[in-house]
This record gives structure tokens, C-alpha cells and sequence, in this order.
């Protein structure tokens, strides 16, 4: 195992009527800004039981924050948090939500003149504005790390931010709110989650045992549960190993020690930015042809995987990493996810080229965990991927 260092601040309430104990987390004279999404929470009692919870407190309310957090919208956001002088943020929402009040926490402390600096300068958020989240979808694992991703549809851009100021100071995970989530985003979750632990396992083996074996744990949980959670979201047991799995896919612990990729992300937001495809999806095209193309450098934890995961015993090492990759591909085809660009959009012709293009004039060339990627294997990548 590698050295490293662990630290984890977010408090998580877990369990049925969680919500009404936020008020014993937020600061007693906190001028509240409580931000949501679509209007979901307003539908399905969620939004009920937050103003409940917040009695007592002065409540000033933001919503309209589309999935895929859009930078004209936050800081829209922005400008009430400095007229009202908010003093603490609430998200109410899915990774959407959380991750733009993410940017906003950041947001309302900086001290330059374009906040979207943040996230192309990469800078480093080491305080933010103090906030909660109250997790309405399983799936990207914001509720308990220091991670952003906003969007900007005017440039069609998808950038990450991060860093320690930036994990909330508690999230309630209550899994009865899944019941009202639709069908395509509760698969849009499973998957999600499912590849955060594979961008955090599926690189090269250095015998870290535990490492390895929370990961393979976490996956084989997502896979037992994901039927039940589908066929019945108000199956409590299954929603919340559904629900904690996707915390613990991306809460820090599984990446300390062990090499990362990340690469499946870094070019899924760019299909997401270019299209509007769904996180979810976009790791689901990207996942299987990143495996193919590096298969060499990965095929030890591919065949790890196969063996640990799917019980594939029999062949060779190469035979059983095969057979791994167009299994994970069965699994995200059985959640109703295609795993082809050409299934999502007819317009793909040229989208490898762009990537690239991207890529290379922000520099990214040391993609993966060997740092060896360059724009022109990302852009062989996303062919394979059409
Ligand atoms: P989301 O974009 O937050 O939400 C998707 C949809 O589900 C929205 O329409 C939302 O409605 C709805 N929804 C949420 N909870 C619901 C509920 N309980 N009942 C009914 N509908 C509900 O989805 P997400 O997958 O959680 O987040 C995706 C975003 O997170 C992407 O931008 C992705 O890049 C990012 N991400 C972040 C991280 C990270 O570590 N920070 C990791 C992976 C991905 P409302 O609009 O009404 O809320
Ligand atoms: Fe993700």
C-alpha cells in the first residue's frame, strides 16, 4: 500500500427521519439559504420535512438548479447569498444540487473578479461558505466528499473543482426518499457509483488487500441490490445498502493507498458537455472501450475482477478480462443503459476529434493511472466508443 493521508469531516445522519434533526447541525443564528433543484422535493414531501426542520431559522429559498449545475444559474445564486447575507448553505437535491452549492460555498468566499476562474485555473478551495445536504438521489457520492463538477452551456464546458474546504458538514442519508426517484435515474445511480469504485480499482495490482477488498464489496453490493431497488424502491433494506454503497464508492476511502484512473470521467463530461448525455451514461459508453484499449496495462485487476466479482473461474487471465468487460457491459445493459455514443446521438461523427482537441489545448495529456494518455489515445478511445 502507498502512504497517504485520511481525513473525512462530514457528519452523516443515516436512516428514516433523519431530516428533522438538521436544525442540531446548522449554527443557531445561520441566515439559511436552501437550495434545490427541478421542483422534485416539492412533489414528494421532502421540501415539507426540510421547512419543518428549519423552523426557528431565518430561511431564504434558491430552486431551479438544473441537473448538471449551470454556471449562469449559480450565480444567479451568488448575487442573493451577497444581497441577503447568507451565512450558511442547504442542499436539497441530488449531485446536481450539491455540487453547485459546492461552487457557491467556494464562490462566496473568493476574493477575485470571475469566480469561474475556480474551475479553470484549478483552484483549490481551502474554506467555503459552511454547508449541509440533505441527499435526495444516490449516486455520486458529493454528499461526503470535497468534489464538484459544473457546467457551462455557453461555452459547452463541464470543469471539476475541489479541495478540503469543500466537504459538507453533514448529510442525511435517509433512504426512503429514493421511492420517488424515476426508473432512468436510479439506474443512472447504480452506475455512477459502479464506476466510481471501477476508476478507483481497475488499474494495477500493488497487493493492497483491503484496498481491493472494500472495493470488490461495494460492487458486488450495487450488483445484488440493483434489481431489488428497480423493481421496488421501497424495498428499505435494499435502498439503504444502495444508498451508503454509492456514499462509500466516492467518500475517499477506497482511493487512499492505491493508484487511480479517472480517465472514464475526465472524457464522459466532455460527452456531457457536447450533448447533454447523463453522467451515468457517459461512463457507461467511455468505461468498456477504456478497458479495451488499455487492456494490457489493466487485465491483472480486470481478471481480479472477474474472479472476485462475477465468479468467472475458468480460462486464462486474458479469457477471464474479457469476459469482464462485456460482463459490466450485460450489467449496465440490464439497468437500461447502452453503452454505445451512436445509441444516444446520431450527430457522433467527429466527437474523438473534439475530445482531443480539448484535451490538448488544456495540456491534459497524462490521463490514467500510468499518467501515459495522451490526446491522441483519448481520441482512439472515443472511436471505440461510437
Ligand atoms: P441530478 O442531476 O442531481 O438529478 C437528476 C434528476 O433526478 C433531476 O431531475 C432531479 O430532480 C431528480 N431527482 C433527484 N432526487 C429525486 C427524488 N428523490 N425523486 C424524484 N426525482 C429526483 O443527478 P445526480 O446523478 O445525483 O447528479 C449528477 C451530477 O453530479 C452531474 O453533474 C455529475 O457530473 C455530478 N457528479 C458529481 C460527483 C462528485 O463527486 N461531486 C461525482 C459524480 C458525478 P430535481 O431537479 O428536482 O432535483
Ligand atoms: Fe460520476
Amino acid at each position: 500500500m502507498n502512504n497517504f493521508e485520511y481525513q473525512n469531516p462530514t457528519k452523516i445522519l443515516f436512516g428514516k427521519d433523519q431530516i428533522e434533526n438538521i436544525s442540531k447541525e446548522i449554527p443557531n443564528k445561520a441566515k439559511v439559504l436552501l437550495l434545490y433543484g427541478g421542483g422534485s422535493i416539492k412533489k414528494n414531501g421532502i421540501y415539507e420535512q426540510v421547512t419543518k426542520a428549519l423552523k426557528g431559522f431565518e430561511v431564504v429559498e434558491f430552486g431551479g438548479i438544473p441537473a448538471n449545475p449551470e454556471y449562469a444559474v449559480l450565480m444567479d445564486a451568488l448575487k442573493i447569498i451577497k444581497e441577503q447575507k447568507i451565512t450558511f448553505l442547504l442542499a436539497v437535491g441530488g449531485g446536481s444540487v450539491i455540487d453547485g452549492t459546492k461552487f457557491l460555498s467556494s464562490a462566496a468566499l473568493y476574493k477575485g473578479d470571475t469566480p469561474w476562474d475556480i474551475l479553470t485555473e484549478n483552484i483549490r478551495t481551502t474554506s467555503g461558505m459552511p454547508f449541509g445536504t440533505v441527499l435526495t438521489l444516490p449516486a455520486t457520492g458529493s454528499e461526503m466528499n470535497s468534489g464538484a463538477v459544473i457546467t457551462r452551456e455557453e461555452t459547452k464546458e463541464k470543469l471539476a473543482m475541489g479541495g478540503p474546504g469543500l466537504f459538507p458538514q453533514f448529510s442525511v442519508l435517509d433512504p426512503t426518499v429514493i421511492q420517488s426517484i424515476p426508473k432512468r435515474q436510479l439506474a443512472n445511480g447504480i452506475t455512477d457509483a459502479f464506476t466510481h469504485v471501477l476508476e478507483q480499482y481497475m488499474t494495477y495490482p500493488i497487493n493492497a488487500l483491503l484496498q481491493d477488498r472494500i472495493s470488490e464489496s461495494i460492487l458486488q453490493t450495487l450488483i445484488e441490490v440493483a434489481p431489488k431497488v428497480m423493481k421496488d424502491p421501497k424495498d428499505y433494506k435494499a435502498a439503504a445498502d444502495f444508498m451508503w454503497s454509492c456514499t462509500m464508492a466516492l467518500n475517499g476511502l477506497i482511493q487512499k493507498g492505491v493508484p487511480t484512473d479517472w480517465a472514464v470521467h475526465a472524457i464522459g463530461h466532455e460527452l456531457t458537455a457536447l450533448y447533454g448525455i447523463d453522467h451515468a451514461r457517459t461512463l457507461a459508453v467511455i468505461a468498456p472501450s477504456h478497458y479495451r484499449y488499455n487492456f494490457e496495462a489493466k487485465k491483472e485487476k480486470l481478471a481480479q475482477y472477474a474472479e472476485r466479482v462475477w465468479n468467472i473461474t475458468e480460462g486464462s487471465v486474458d479469457e477471464k478480462a474479457k469476459q469482464a468487460i462485456v460482463r459490466t457491459e450485460m450489467f449496465f445493459n440490464g439497468l437500461g443503459i447502452d453503452t454505445k455514443l451512436s445509441d444516444y446521438t446520431r450527430d457522433y461523427m467527429g466527437t474523438a476529434q473534439e475530445i482531443s482537441r480539448r484535451f490538448t489545448v488544456r495540456g491534459w495529456n497524462t490521463l490514467g493511472e500510468h499518467k501515459n494518455l495522451s490526446p491522441s489515445d483519448v481520441e482512439k478511445i472515443v472511436t471505440m466508443a461510437y
